[in-house]
């Protein structure tokens, strides 16, 4: 099998991160699609982790983007009675052992600095281009996209998100997104709008349980002046259809009374703590409002000359922090296996596969067990699980000044360390 040209479909992180890495360690020439008629992305801030921030630095992009997002990793635990139940760092023993630690940065910003040092490669995105149709007849394969235009390749990346039409129309028709039962609402908001004795409480991630969700806010650029708040909790699927229409209705819903669907979560909240997160929401003017979804485990990620890479394979709820590191270790390992020349694709798809598949399931459970702890629970519930918080931080604390925890075990791996 001839593989000298690539299409790749998508211009997301999995898209991007995959031209880059193509260009920096093989001689195959390729063309990247996106959809949009600019770069786009979902709204608010994401967090990376040391595993992804390592990828970052290899494909040279790391210190650039130190200046754009906030790098304070402790998370501070509040109950909602007002009280600090513990203060911890998850990837303190990660930043120690790999010299990366985390990174909460706004979407837009971190899509920009990948954009900005592709196009120094030489890699352009063409937008406005909706894929229609893929033919993959046994030599190359070929698109065809919605003004008309066609391609033709060795091989093509599938790096267009969940909803991919790369699966859909070719590599595996039979895998839809589900829904997780849980749904984020949150906002970015300018510190300058909570006042000092807010601003000064604010540093690393600050995490409340209530009975409704869990609560998080954090700054997301480097001098803390913009402040992301999310509320993470269950949403049942709406009576109106589980699509977009029917998700319309409810964000409405959602989106027009956060504030005092926010407020009386809140109701209860004491102290300073209590008294930052109801400013924060009154601060607020809108929300957005995202449904969580997943792939169910288990389907294709390859046939033919197609490979499947980052959400579009393996999309999963967010609450490991994994997603982005993910689809960055799916690039760096497609482009390791594509530098020897010697194997044919149905190899290079074969072991890829292989590598990948059973640390995306861990870290997939594991973000799949976090999601536990965003549902609704009663006052027992409440309780318990502040205690059970309380307790962890303390074993943590007693066992050493650094977490062991799974999420270091995801932190420390290293994808180029894989024997391909
Ligand atoms: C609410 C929320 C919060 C999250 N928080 C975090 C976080 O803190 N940290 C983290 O690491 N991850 C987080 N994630 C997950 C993360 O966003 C994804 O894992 C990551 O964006 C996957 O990158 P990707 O390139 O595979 O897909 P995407 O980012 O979805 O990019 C796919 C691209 O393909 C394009 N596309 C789609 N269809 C087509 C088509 N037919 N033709 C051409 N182009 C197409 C899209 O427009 C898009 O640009 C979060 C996800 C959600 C929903």
């Amino acid at each position: 099998m001839q593989r000298k040209k690539a299409i790749i479909i998508g211009g997301g992180p999995a898209g991007v991160a995959a031209a880059m890495y193509l260009r920096q360690r093989t001689q195959i020439s390729f063309t990247v699609y996106e959809l949009r008629p600019e770069p786009t992305t979902l709204g608010g801030a994401i967090a990376l982790m040391p595993n992804g921030l390592r990828l970052l630095d290899r494909l040279g992009v790391h210190d650039r983007l130190l200046t754009k997002g906030n790098s304070c990793s402790s998370v501070i635990l509040h109950s909602l009675q007002g009280s600090v139940l513990g203060e911890i760092d998850r990837v303190a023993a990660a930043k120690e052992e790999m010299g990366f630690g985390y990174l909460r940065i706004i979407r837009s910003e971190f899509l920009d600095v990948l954009l900005e040092a592709a196009r120094n490669d030489g890699i352009e995105v063409q937008y406005s281009k909706r894929l229609k149709s893929i033919t993959d007849d046994g030599n190359s394969v070929t698109v065809e996209f919605g003004d008309g235009t066609t391609d033709t390749a060795d091989f093509l990346l599938g790096c267009d998100g969940i909803h991919s039409s790369v699966r859909r129309l070719y590599v595996d028709p039979n895998i839809n997104p589900e829904y997780t039962g849980v749904s984020i609402l949150g906002s970015i908001i300018p510190a300058s709008l909570l006042g000092e004795s807010v601003v000064s409480q604010l540093r690393g991630t600050h995490i409340t349980m209530t009975q409704e969700g869990m609560f998080m806010a954090m700054p997301c650029d480097p001098s803390n002046e913009k402040i992301l708040w999310v509320f993470q909790k269950e949403v049942p699927l709406p009576k109106s259809g589980d699509d977009r229409d029917g998700w319309e209705v409810h964000r409405k819903k959602e989106v027009e009374g956060f504030k005092s669907q926010m407020l009386e979560v809140l109701r209860d909240a004491e102290g300073e703590w209590g008294a930052a997160m109801k400013r924060m929401i009154e601060q607020t003017s809108t929300v957005q409002f995202y449904p969580i979804y997943k792939l169910p485990f288990g389907g294709k990620w390859f046939r033919g000359r197609c490979l499947l890479l980052g959400d579009a394979a393996h999309a999963m709820p967010p609450h490991a922090v994994q997603g982005v590191s993910m689809a960055l270790e799916d690039a760096s390992l497609l482009s390791r296996l594509l530098e020897n020349d010697q194997r044919s694709l149905d190899d290079i798809f074969s072991t890829f596969d292989k590598i990948r598949r059973d640390r995306v399931k861990e870290v997939a459970s594991q973000a799949e067990k976090n999601a536990q702890s965003r549902k609704r629970t009663g006052p027992w519930g409440l309780w318990f699980k502040e205690m059970a918080i309380s307790f962890a931080i303390w074993g943590y604390t007693a066992l050493g000044k650094h977490i062991r925890n799974a999420e270091n075990k995801f932190a420390v791996y290293d994808i180029d360390k894989e024997e391909v």
